[in-house]
């Protein structure tokens, strides 16, 4: 199996041989087709195994194939428990996304919150935020969500034992109906199970 063989885009096929990947790992093989091709998934995957890449590569595709936005609104959020997450999958989506004229911002606690409300005024195409901060912006107003069409989670089992599900619940509340939601999870602990019945539509399940 190729990369060339999963339909993604010439712009990220080149980024991702820049990065020096020839070979897709098995999670990429099987979320990139499915995630494509506008289904959710449920996946079970842990760090290490290239999950950051098998959301990433066909969440940048199909907000390019969907044309670009002036201005710029969020059209893809991904949820990930902590800042450090946040900052590795926002360097991710820059480095497989550096052909491509989509913009990412990522919002977190931990820091203050004005450099991150300017941030937002100047739009973006991809937002990466922890639950807690996403909510705080939400609550000032400071950023829109009607336009998102694809929501990713990360580490899913994390934000769960943090105590994010009430925040994850208002969050998804807000986007529009019709949208499609990636998770990702270490285990599939009936917590998980719970949340993808009540998140996903018929979800493609994917263990690795
Ligand atoms: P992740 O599981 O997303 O944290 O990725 C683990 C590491 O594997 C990261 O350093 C990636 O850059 C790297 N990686 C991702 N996809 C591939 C691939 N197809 N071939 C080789 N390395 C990869």
């Amino acid at each position: 199996m190729s990369f060339d063989q999963l339909g993604l885009s010439a712009d990220l096929l080149r980024a991702v041989k820049e990065q020096g990947y020839d070979t897709p790992s098995p999670i990429q093989a099987r979320s990139i087709p499915s995630a494509l091709a506008g289904k959710d998934l449920l996946a079970s995957a842990q760090t290490g195994t290239g999950k950051t890449a098998a959301f990433t590569l066909p969440l940048l595709d199909r907000l390019t194939a969907a044309g670009p936005q002036k201005p710029r609104r969020v059209r893809a959020l991904v949820l990930t428990p902590t800042r450090e997450l946040a900052v590795q999958v926002t360097e991710s989506v820059r480095s497989y996304g550096k052909h491509l004229p989509l913009k990412c911002t990522a919002i977190y606690g931990g820091v203050g919150i004005g450099p991150q409300i300017r941030d937002l005024e100047r739009g973006t195409d991809i937002l990466v935020a922890t639950p807690g901060r996403l909510m705080d912006h939400m609550q000032r107003g400071t950023i829109k969500l009607d336009n998102v069409d694809m929501l990713v989670m990360d580490e899913a089992d994390r934000m769960l034992d943090m105590g994010f599900l009430p925040a994850i619940e208002r969050i998804v509340k807000t986007l529009p109906k019709q949208h499609q939601t990636l998770l990702f999870s270490a285990t599939f602990s009936p917590s998980i199970t719970k949340l993808a019945n009540r998140f996903l539509n018929q979800p493609e399940v994917i263990e690795t």
